[in-house]
């Protein structure tokens, strides 16, 4: 059995290319102790697949899929053997094909069924590059999540079955780790009754996640185009700087308020079993990655900072809350039987203010419909404000650090706030602004707060 058992996850980036996926096979070479290797759709896919099933076109839908096909058979001419994976991996997208042309309804289901497709390729493709750079191919094996991650009916957004997945792993994986390793996909997963499922958009992180947990790994490897998680989105602040490490509530926290690095739900099952998470860049693996720890070292008031964008803030008032009970209950009662989920609420005696998502494109978020306004209306009145964007200070025991909303306040003073969050969480303080100035407000709050 090796030194450590480790779960790596490779990213659409990582997956984009032969070169890409040739750096993945050097990280995976050289480190026997990874087991269980999870990866996404080369880059792009996904989106591709989605505008797909969203396309009315036939012209359209041929043109995607043409995109997709070319895509893969490059990557599978470009291997020392092509003929290896080139009949599988067309009859795989013949499949795609045949599916998405069809002129079946465009249901939930349908979508995760496409969806599926990309990392069934991508996860075919790379399984052959690494039979030819490891140079000995009884010790790799392409293995169909489906077999593992076991999850609910919702789908485009499935919830896991922890005690399914684990089961799933014990009699699979695990007592087969003496002399195999296994690439598979993140990402998807299926029914107890067999129908595919995704589990959101970003979901192979938490796909890793869940493998990690359900074979009890030491590490789970987070392997992307960044080197580390950074102070900030250094697309947003190229001189944002890398952390050493982090713990498992500030990430879950930057996560949760939209750093794209890590998908939120990945750290749940990290906590869970305690298992350290590492993030590196598979393009320069030989630069320090962040450790994202129970514990860290240091505790800064101040880590990191996101953004979350496309933000919806719902006002809801009605003068029957004025002393009185079961309003809110009410209020939550119809978001839960529409699977609304809020992310910020704040009130006040007779409103109450929440915000969720916009997102229209997003597979699985629920959206505030007619209905659901309809039906809030028929108790109260309603308020809809969007172009909104989340900006959130992550770090520790910001809710008993004195003196410091007066400077962030100050930072702040020439934009309008529309909401605060703060205290009900130790680690982070956040904002909601216009999406417009959220950009520069994340600039001026990283330079006060955190530097070069
Ligand atoms: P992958 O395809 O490997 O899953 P993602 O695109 O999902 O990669 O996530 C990596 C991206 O996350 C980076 O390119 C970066 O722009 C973004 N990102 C947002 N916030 C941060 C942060 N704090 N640190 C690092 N990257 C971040
Ligand atoms: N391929 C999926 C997506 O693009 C999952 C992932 O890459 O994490 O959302
Ligand atoms: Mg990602």
């Amino acid at each position: 059995m090796p030194n450590l058992l480790k779960v790596a996850k490779f990213g659409g980036t990582s997956m984009a290319n032969m070169e890409a996926m040739k750096r993945c096979a050097a990280i995976i070479v050289s480190d026997p102790d990874k087991k269980i290797i999870v990866v996404s759709a080369t880059s792009g896919t996904t989106d591709q697949l989605t505008k797909l099933f969203n396309s009315t076109l036939l012209d359209e839908k041929r043109e995607i899929l043409a995109g997709i096909r070319t895509r893969h058979l490059d990557i599978c001419n470009s291997l020392r053997e092509p003929e290896a994976v080139l009949d599988t991996v067309t009859s795989r997208i013949d499949e795609l094909e045949e599916i998405s042309l069809s002129n079946r309804t465009v249901t939930p289901q349908l979508k995760d069924l496409i969806l599926s497709y990309g990392e069934i390729l991508s996860s075919m493709i790379f399984t052959q590059v690494l039979y030819e750079e490891n140079g000995d191919d009884t010790k790799i094996e392409w293995l169909d999540a489906r077999e593992v991650i076991i999850t609910d009916h919702s789908h485009t957004n499935a919830e896991p079955d922890l005690a399914a997945i684990e089961k799933r792993a014990d009699e699979i994986l695990i007592p087969r780790f003496e002399n195999r390793r296994f690439v598979t996909q993140g990402f998807i997963g299926k029914t107890a009754g067999g129908t595919t499922t995704t589990i959101g958009r970003g979901g192979s992180d938490y796909s890793a996640a869940l493998f990690a947990e359900a074979i009890n790994a030491d590490v789970l490897e987070i392997w992307t185009d960044v080197t580390a998680v950074y102070t900030t989105d250094p697309r947003i602040v190229p001189d944002a700087r890398p952390l050493t490490e982090i713990s498992f509530d500030e990430a879950a926290e930057l996560s949760t308020f939209g750093a794209k690095v890590l998908h939120p739900a990945t750290l749940v099952p990290a906590v869970r079993k305690n298992i350290r998470v590492y993030v590196g860049s598979s393009f320069h693996p030989e630069k320090p990655g962040t450790w994202i720890l129970k514990d860290t070292r240091s505790k800064p008031v101040i880590r990191a900072i996101s953004l979350r964008r496309n933000q919806t803030l719902f006002t809801v008032h009605s003068l029957d809350m004025l002393h009185r009970h079961g309003f809110l209950a009410k209020l939550f009662e119809v978001l839960a039987k529409y699977k609304i989920s809020v992310d910020l609420v704040t009130t006040s005696e007779v409103s109450v203010s929440l915000t969720l998502d916009t997102d229209v494109n997003a597979p699985g978020r629920d959206m505030l419909t007619e209905v659901v306004i309809n039906e809030l209306k028929s108790f109260s009145q309603v308020e809809i404000q969007k172009d909104l964007a989340l900006v959130a200070m992550v770090g520790n025991n910001l809710h008993a650090t004195s003196g410091l909303s007066g400077p962030v306040f100050g930072a702040l003073q020439d934009f309008n706030i529309r909401l605060i969050c703060h205290g009900a969480s130790s680690h982070n303080m956040c904002f909601l602004v216009n999406e417009g100035s959220a950009e520069k407000i994340v600039q001026i709050l990283h330079e006060k707060f955190i530097g070069h």
